[in-house]
């Protein structure tokens, strides 16, 4: 008993866990700052189509810090969940993904491209979320049919009649919902049932593995079978081999989105990918 203890006293000196507690630290602290010095950048990545058309992106923001270099949201954004900056930062990526889409929309080449974005469930609980994003796509002339909004079962945990109540107003303008991450979390298929959603995302924990766990391609299978019975859509996210994406087409997945179709990209370089996937 007494070992153990010695020894996770030791483990918590360990000088490795004491630099990540300290870059946690830092990076926390440091967020409010980031926001106001614009150091936050949207990456996109193409989703394509059966068909191999790609007809939307899905935005993905970046923190361009100044000694850190880039910093993925994956280590930030549980931060800003937890100490609100969450909200503002929300508001930022809402704002860029939608000048982007009004940008694209009078660009006849382009027109047709939609944006997914990502919002987490304290900015989706936020009292003023709708109207804000009325506001904003009000604003920059984005058109609400080609924005897309990816939740997670988290932010859907919520009574639900506030839940369709808030989607639906969003509906009527035409925004689109995804469910991110799916098969992760903890909802209830009756609960999802009652949702307004448009599309399931397979998480990337299925996909990796595939081919070589069976349990992963029964579950993918599952999730696919379940779109297709509840009328939505179904993406596929973290498709990095060619045979991953043919055991999914055969099982009927409709979209795909992943490294064997291209990393998440600055703008200029997305519009050159897509550029080039018109002309083929
Ligand atoms: P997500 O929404 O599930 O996004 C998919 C993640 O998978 C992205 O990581 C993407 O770069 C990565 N990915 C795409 N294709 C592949 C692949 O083939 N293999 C592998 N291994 N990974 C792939 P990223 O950009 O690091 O973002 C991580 C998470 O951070 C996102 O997961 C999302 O939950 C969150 N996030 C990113 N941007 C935003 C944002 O603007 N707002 C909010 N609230 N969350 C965001
Ligand atoms: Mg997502
Ligand atoms: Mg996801
Ligand atoms: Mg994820």
């Amino acid at each position: 008993r007494a070992k153990l203890a010695g020894r996770d006293a030791i483990r918590f000196f360990d000088p490795q866990m004491q630099a990540e507690v300290s870059r946690r630290a830092e990076l926390d602290a440091g967020l409010w700052q980031a926001l106001e010095r614009q150091q936050f950048v949207l990456h996109y990545q193409p989703q394509i189509l059966a068909d191999g058309r790609v007809v939307a992106v899905e935005a993905l923001v970046r923190w361009c810090h100044p000694e850190r270099g880039m910093i993925s949201p994956a280590e930030f954004i549980p931060l800003a969940e937890e100490n609100g900056v969450i909200v503002p930062l929300g508001r930022w990526v809402l704002e860029s993904a939608c000048v982007q889409l009004a940008h694209w929309a009078s660009d006849s080449a382009r027109a047709e491209l939609a944006i997914a974005v990502n919002v987490s469930a304290r900015q989706f609980r936020h009292e003023h979320f709708v109207d804000e994003l009325i506001e904003i796509l009000g604003r920059t002339g984005a058109p609400p049919s080609r924005l897309e909004i990816e939740l997670t079962e988290s932010a859907l945990l919520d009574d639900v009649e506030s839940v369709v109540a808030k989607m639906d107003a969003m509906k009527a303008m035409g925004v689109r919902f995804s469910l991110d991450d799916f098969g992760t979390g903890y909802s209830s298929l009756a609960y999802l049932k009652r949702l307004p959603l448009d599309r399931l995302k397979i998480d990337k924990g299925f996909v990796c593995d595939i081919l070589v766990d069976p349990n992963d391609a029964v579950i993918a299978r599952m999730i696919i079978v379940l779109a297709e019975n509840l009328g939505l859509q179904v993406l596929a996210e973290g498709v990095e081999t060619e045979a991953q994406r043919e055991f999914l087409v055969q099982q009927g997945c409709n979209a795909y989105q992943g490294y064997l179709f291209s990393r998440p990209l600055p703008v200029a370089e997305l519009e050159a990918y897509f550029d080039r996937q018109q002309q083929v």
